[in-house]
């Protein structure tokens, strides 16, 4: 992971997921997110010492495992004291929520139980509400950047935005195709509000920090309109949720490497599916025992 300096006291730790090293004062540090796991926590550590920084408080900007897997050693090893938002706290505190909360509500099977979907439980000691935060003597501005998680947080100080997962950058996207989401009407909202912001620099959860955001936004909400219409696309019949990805995958070419990753996508399309059924375009019914979507036809 390279650590860059983004503005006299804001640093990013680029890697897999990108990691915010902010000097708050003298000798102690604000972390933004803590990466996978204990072996990510151990790469913070070692660029703080570097640096001279004792982490005091860890921001985490939503509860993917992917984002606070370091929280707990972090916290062990510095006792750093953890902020996140209400909704995100709760799978903090009970990580299982994320991997049953993809399965529906149930304890799903080990493969979807993986250190990518369920992380070790992190204390939180601070509830964190949008709006201008003070957090160990450092001022900054909290922002919801709910769809993506519903109750996601950026962090932005000195004109540096950390805007989590709110957007993927294009290398990202196209990679992925399908953006994971979980409320599509609050992901283009949070796509909508970032535009023409006062940051002059944006570090996204994932891939290279950006100066210039809008083309990326814009590319971020092409992709999301083509993706509605690929499942509309697909309701030339009543079809199962599963048959409406499948055919998403399809035109993408993609194949979906492994049970959790399938999921990811299902959890996405369904996203979708709720956005087209509250416009009324769509209904979901259960048909001959199965679970069907249909267009409306008015
Ligand atoms: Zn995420």
């Amino acid at each position: 992971m390279e650590l860059r300096q983004l503005s006299e006291r804001v640093f990013v730790l680029e890697g897999s997921t990108n990691i915010g090293i902010i000097r708050s004062s003298r000798g102690h540090a604000i972390i933004v997110d803590t990466g996978l796991d204990e072996s990510t926590a151990r790469k913070i550590l070692r660029h703080c010492q570097e640096l001279d920084l004792e982490p005091q408080v860890i921001m985490t900007t939503h509860a993917h495992a992917d984002h606070f897997g370091g929280n707990a050693f972090l916290v062990k090893r510095t006792g750093a004291k953890v902020w996140a938002s209400p909704f995100e706290a709760h799978t903090l505190a009970a990580p299982l929520l994320e991997p049953m909360g993809l399965y529906g509500g149930v304890l799903p099977p080990a493969n979807l139980r993986n250190k990518f979907l369920l992380a070790p439980t992190s204390p939180v000691d601070v509830l964190l509400e949008p709006g201008r935060q003070i957090m160990d003597g450092l001022e900054g501005e909290v922002l919801l950047l709910a769809g993506h998680s519903p109750g996601q947080l950026g962090f932005g100080v000195d004109g540096v935005l950390f805007t989590a997962d709110a957007f993927f950058p294009a290398e990202v996207l196209d990679k992925h195709k399908l953006p994971f989401l979980v409320d599509l009407g609050q992901t283009m909202a949070t796509l909508k509000a970032l535009a023409g912001t006062k940051w002059h620099t944006f570090v996204p959860g994932h891939g290279p920090v950006l100066t210039k955001v809008e083309p990326c936004l814009d590319y971020n909400l092409e992709r999301l309109q083509e993706i509605r219409q690929l499942v509309l696309s697909s309701l030339g019949e009543p079809r199962q949720v599963q048959e409406i990805l499948s055919d998403i995958l399809e035109h993408y070419g993609l194949l979906a490497e492994a049970p959790s990753i399938y999921h990811l996508d299902l959890a996405a399309v369904k996203a979708f599916l709720t956005h087209l059924a509250d416009a009324g375009e769509i209904e979901m019914r259960v048909k001959g025992n199965r679970l069907v979507w249909q267009r409306l036809h008015s």
